[in-house]
């Protein structure tokens, strides 16, 4: 059986941390079994969902390397949940109910203040036709609830948190249409996930109580319409904290244009979201192969998962100082080669950084004033340059010989006679960058 995972984020704002780290999760899951990554997009919601969210998302995981290998959107299958709608009207497991939303607050209050869980009381069950022809007659439209099954306790057996067990009864009969006809999340995504033969739902335990509920929608629905079917198998992961560990408003808002306005590699993202939470090392793996091979359900925890900034920023380092050249040459300043890049990359946080080192190079540079022992030095150090394979090492190799000078005294006055600066990427690989005629001129002109 062909593994099919999707990741079905609703196009009302843009993705943040916590989707992308469940879209990652289910792309791993997909490619580690040569599986399917569907991306089903949530937009039932006509009033909220936006075009520009959609385009967004696609985007967004394209950048993350994270195409999906097929699309659906909800609003082009209606008729898919209409027709299931029929058939579970048809079998006695939908039925209509006429509360306000006033009303149903009103039980609740009265439930809460009882101590009693505010659980529906299916009080329209007990309509008979008269009642509700009544209702129809005064103009009320019903929404519509699916009847849940108190007989037997729902039971799976979840990827990350093992067996679980809930009681039916302690839980309300979902809304699952509204009276102007428009739908709920809970049975759109049963039909879905049965008509799109998921085999996989990997999502956050937010959505724990849902799957209990959808967990008789896909038996019903099994029963009533998709008798090839299968209950797909169900994960749930910890929730994205923040490093307080926190649920925290800005995890909710922090995603990918953020991550790009930093400059933050979609290698360095995916090796963290790879295994936060996990009892895996996160370590900086810009090879996804060794996440997809690696990836595995039974390491995560049952903690929430922290989110922290400083560890996204030195992940991102440790994958830059690994980047090929031809990964980044069209972000790489003008004239730099791969001799440039190779002697910056160490340096780097940030490839955009490349571009500050790259003028020490091309110059002009500013130099500090040398004092008279040190321009005698720089001067000494002009007229020993010679070009050859290796031009720092034997510039250095006869300046110690002829000067005396050996460890900062030798090499500080040279590195801030040719670059400008106390620090910075390796002269070995610089000076040759530099080239001879410039070197020399920096050297004169700091003896001067
Ligand atoms: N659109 C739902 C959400 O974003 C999908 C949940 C699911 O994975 O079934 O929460």
């Amino acid at each position: 059986m062909t593994t099919i995972t999707r990741f079905a984020p609703s196009p009302t704002g843009n993705l943040h941390v916590g989707n992308i780290r469940t879209a990652l999760h289910n792309w791993m899951l997909a490619r580690k079994s040569g599986g399917r990554f569907v991306l089903r997009i949530d937009d039932t919601d006509a009033a909220r969902s936006r075009e520009e969210f959609v385009e967004a998302i696609r985007a967004d995981l394209a950048w993350l390397g994270l195409a999906a290998d097929g699309e659906e959107r909800q609003s082009e299958r209606l008729a898919l949940y209409q027709s299931a709608f029929d058939a579970l009207l048809d079998s006695g497991r939908i039925y209509p109910a006429y509360e306000t939303a006033q009303e149903l607050e009103l039980k609740r209050k009265i439930q809460l203040g009882r101590g009693l869980p505010p659980i529906y009381d299916r009080a329209a069950l007990q309509l008979s036709d008269a009642d509700r022809a009544a209702k129809e007659a005064e103009g009320v439209a019903p929404h519509w609830r699916f009847k849940l099954d108190h007989d037997e306790p729902i039971e799976w057996d979840d990827g990350v948190r093992g067996k679980q067990k809930f009681d039916p009864a302690q839980l309300s009969d979902p809304v699952i249409r509204r009276a102007d006809g428009s739908w709920l999340y809970m049975l759109p995504s049963a039909v879905d996930d049965l008509d799109m033969g998921v085999t996989q739902v990997l999502r956050g335990e937010d959505h724990v109580t849902n799957t209990a509920v959808q967990i008789q929608m896909f038996t019903a629905l099994i029963a009533a319409q998709y008798p090839a079917a299968k209950i797909p198998a169900f994960a749930h992961e910890a929730l994205l904290v923040g490093k307080e560990g926190k649920l925290s408003k800005r995890l909710g808002s922090l995603g990918c244009d953020s991550f790009r306005e930093r400059d933050i590699e979609p290698e360095a993202i995916v090796a963290l979201l790879a295994r936060l939470g996990t009892s895996q090392p996160v370590e900086p793996i810009a090879d996804r192969q060794v996440l997809v091979d690696t990836f595995d359900l039974s390491t995560f925890g049952r903690a929430p998962a922290k989110f922290d900034d400083t560890e996204l920023d030195r992940l991102n380092a440790a994958i830059v100082h690994q980047m090929d050249y031809e990964a980044v040459r069209h972000r790489l300043p003008e004239g730099m080669d791969e001799a440039g890049w190779h002697a910056v990359r160490p340096n780097l946080s940030h490839v955009s950084e490349a571009g500050n080192w790259w003028k020490l190079v091309t110059g002009p540079i500013e130099q500090p004033e040398f004092s008279s022992e040190d321009r005698a030095f720089l001067s000494q150090a002009a007229d020993l340059l010679e070009w050859g394979d290796d031009p720092w090492r034997s510039l250095t190799a006869a300046l110690k010989e002829a000067s005396g000078r050996k460890g900062k005294p030798l090499f500080l006055p040279l590195r801030q006679a040719l670059t400008g600066m106390d620090h910075g990427p390796d002269m070995g690989e610089l000076l040759p960058l530099i080239g001879e005629e410039e070197a020399r001129a920096r050297l004169c002109r700091a003896a001067a």
